[in-house]
């Protein structure tokens, strides 16, 4: 009888546990938790992962003596792209167009 009451149980606090884990996880969004179960929630901690590393691996291209980055549209461009210095900083012809 112990038994056959125990094993309900156990598999609701796991289930219990592995959404608390879910919920301390630092990279699940506050703001998206409230709305997705538990399954959305693994799907979207994988898929943001997978892009925050290809993200590095595009913007590690250091920045050339003869380029600036445009304040505006935050792409780095050819210094003969240089309008004028904005607010913020430089800013490209193609923004000031
Ligand atoms: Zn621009």
């Amino acid at each position: 009888m112990a038994t056959d009451y125990d094993a309900p149980r156990k598999s609701a606090e796991d289930e219990n546990e592995s959404l608390e884990a879910l919920k301390e996880r630092p990279e699940a969004g506050a703001s998206t938790m409230n709305d997705v179960d538990a399954d959305n929630l693994g799907f979207e901690m994988t898929g943001g992962d997978d892009i925050s590393d290809v993200e590095l691996d595009v913007v590690v291209l250091p920045q050339q003596d003869d380029e600036f980055t445009c304040t505006n549209c935050f792409l780095v461009r050819h210094r003969s792209q240089f309008d004028h210095d904005g607010q913020f900083g430089p800013v490209c012809a193609e923004c000031s167009a």
